[in-house]
C-alpha cells in the first residue's frame, strides 16, 4: 500500500472538481436545452384586396430567424366553418448551435379565397387566422402563436343603372353612355370584347353619375358582346347590355406592291431614327420588322400616352378634316404586301389617308393639348393632339411639325405640313383617332351630325366651335 504525497492529493482533489464542474456544466447546458423557449416567430397576413367578394389572393410570411420553423399553419373561419387553407411542417432545429442544422427561418403560405372556392362564405366578415408553433425544449411546451385578421365579404356587385339611350354603334367605331353606379364601385365603364374603355365621373352632374366616351374595336365582329360595367373593391361585377343597334364593318382589303424603290426610299430613315431595331438581314427583312414589330410597340406607346388625358372636353363643335383632300385609304382596311408576287406581310390600316398638294399646311381636327411631337416610327413626324376623356388624333408622315409637347392648339390651327415620311410612298397626311387608346374610324369624327346624335346629345360638350 503506497502512501500518497500531499501534492498528489492535491492534484486527485484538483481532478474531481474539474470533472465535477464538467458534469455540472452539462447538466446545466441540458437543463437550460430542455427549458428553453426559442424566439416568438412573427406572422404577417397580406390579402391582395381590402375585401373579399369572388376571389382574392392570401399570403401568410412566417418568420423566425433563431431557432427556425416548427410547423405553420393558415385557416379561414366564418360561422361554424373553419377550414385549412394550408400547412407546412419543417424538420426541427436542435438545442446547440452547432447541432441546428438546416433551420427554416422564412415560409409563406399562399391561398385563394371567395365565394369561388368557399362556397359557404356569406356577406359580413371573415377571419383569417395564421398559427406558428414556437420551438420549445421536451420538459417544457410554449403555446403556438396565432394572429388573426379580419376581411370584410361583399358579394353584392354594385348598382349600375343605365341613363342615356339610344346607342346606336359601328363595329370599329365609337360611342358615348351615361349611367349612374353606387358608391361601392370603384372602377366603371363599358366593355366590348376584351376592350375596356372607362369612365369618369359626368361634369356638373350628381356623384355616382358617370359617362364614357367608348370604342369598338375593329376586330369585334360580335355586337352582343359590349357592356357597362361597375366593379367594387372585392372584384364584384355588374354588367348591363345598353347597344340598341350594332352595324357590322363590311371587310376592306387592299394589296400593296413592295417595290425595291420603295425600300431604299422607306427602310434607311427609319433604321437610322430607331436604334433598338435589329438592322440584321436584307431591306424587305428589315422592312417586314418595321411593319410589324416597330408597328405594334408604336401603337403600345400610344396607348400608354392616352392614359394621360385630362379629364375635360379641350374640344368643341365639328372636326375638321384637311381642306382640299382626297380619301386615299380607308380605316381598317386589311392590307396584303407583296413583293415580287408573294405576299411577305399582312397588317391593318387604322387610319384615314388623306392626300392633298405637297407640303399642304395641316390643320388641327379640333382644339386640344399637344400630346406628342416628333419623330413616331412608322408614322415619320407626328403629332398626337389630345382632345380631353380619352380622345386623340394622331396626324402622320409630316414634313415639318410645327408644334411643340404641351402646347395648346386652337380647332384649325396648323400643326405641321404634309410628307411622306415613315412608312409612305408619296405625300399625304395619315389621320388617326384614338379612343382610350384603341384606333377608330375617322369618318365619324368628320361628321358633324353623327358627334350631334351619338355624343354631344348626351354628354355636356358644345356643337359651337
Ligand atoms: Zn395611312
Amino acid at each position: 500500500m503506497s502512501r500518497l504525497s500531499s501534492s498528489d492529493r492535491r492534484r486527485g482533489r484538483g481532478l474531481v472538481f474539474v470533472l465535477l464542474s464538467l458534469v455540472l456544466v452539462a447538466l446545466g447546458f441540458g437543463l437550460w436545452g430542455a427549458l428553453r423557449l426559442g424566439p416568438a416567430p412573427a406572422i404577417v397576413i397580406e390579402v391582395d384586396r381590402p375585401a373579399v367578394g369572388r376571389s382574392a389572393k392570401v399570403t401568410a410570411t412566417f418568420t423566425e430567424p433563431g431557432r427556425g420553423l416548427g410547423a405553420v399553419r393558415l385557416e379561414l373561419v366564418q360561422g361554424t366553418h373553419t377550414i385549412v387553407l394550408g400547412e407546412k411542417s419543417f424538420a426541427r432545429a436542435g438545442s446547440f448551435s452547432p447541432l441546428r442544422g438546416a433551420a427554416t427561418a422564412e415560409a409563406s403560405v399562399e391561398a385563394t379565397i371567395g365565394r369561388a372556392t368557399q362556397e359557404w362564405l356569406s356577406e359580413g366578415e371573415a377571419v383569417l387566422r395564421a398559427t406558428a408553433d414556437r420551438m420549445s425544449g421536451p420538459l417544457r411546451t410554449a403555446a403556438p402563436v396565432v394572429v388573426e385578421k379580419r376581411v370584410a365579404v361583399r358579394l353584392r356587385p354594385p348598382r349600375l343603372e343605365l341613363l342615356s339611350r339610344q346607342h346606336y354603334v359601328r363595329q370599329g367605331g365609337a360611342g358615348a353612355v351615361v349611367f349612374r353606379v353606387g358608391d361601392t364601385a370603384v372602377r366603371s365603364g363599358v366593355r366590348a370584347g376584351g376592350f375596356e374603355s372607362v369612365s369618369f365621373p359626368l361634369p356638373g352632374a350628381a356623384a355616382g353619375e358617370r359617362f364614357a366616351l367608348f370604342a369598338i374595336p375593329w376586330e369585334l365582329a360580335d355586337g352582343r358582346d359590349i357592356r357597362v360595367f361597375a366593379e367594387d373593391d372585392a372584384g364584384n361585377r355588374a354588367e348591363a347590355s345598353f347597344v340598341d343597334l350594332f352595324k357590322p364593318m363590311p371587310a376592306k382589303s387592299d394589296t400593296i406592291e413592295v417595290s425595291d424603290a420603295f425600300l431604299e426610299k422607306v427602310v434607311p430613315p427609319i433604321v437610322a431614327q430607331t436604334p433598338e431595331l435589329d438592322p440584321a438581314g436584307t431591306l424587305l427583312d428589315q422592312y417586314v420588322r418595321i411593319n410589324s414589330d416597330l408597328r405594334a410597340k408604336i401603337l403600345a406607346r400610344v396607348t400608354a400616352m392616352a392614359a394621360t388625358t385630362e379629364p375635360r372636353f379641350l374640344w368643341s363643335g365639328p372636326f375638321l378634316q384637311m381642306a382640299n383632300t382626297e380619301k386615299r385609304a380607308n380605316f381598317a382596311e386589311t392590307r396584303s404586301y407583296t413583293y415580287q408576287g408573294r405576299v411577305v406581310d399582312r397588317q391593318t390600316h387604322l387610319g384615314l389617308d388623306l392626300a392633298s398638294n405637297a407640303r399642304a399646311a395641316v390643320p388641327a381636327a379640333n382644339a386640344g393639348r399637344v400630346l406628342f411631337a416628333g419623330w413616331l416610327g412608322i408614322y415619320g413626324n407626328a403629332v398626337i393632339l389630345d382632345h380631353g376623356y380619352g380622345l386623340l388624333s394622331l396626324y402622320g408622315h409630316l414634313s415639318a411639325v410645327s408644334v411643340g409637347e404641351g402646347e395648346r392648339v386652337a380647332r384649325g390651327a396648323t400643326v405641321g405640313n404634309s410628307g411622306a415620311t415613315g412608312l409612305a410612298g408619296g405625300d399625304h397626311l395619315h389621320l388617326e383617332i384614338f379612343v382610350q387608346g384603341k384606333s377608330v374610324d375617322p369618318v365619324e369624327w368628320l361628321d358633324a351630325h353623327w358627334i350631334t346624335d351619338n355624343i354631344a346629345s348626351k354628354l355636356p360638350v358644345t356643337m359651337t366651335p
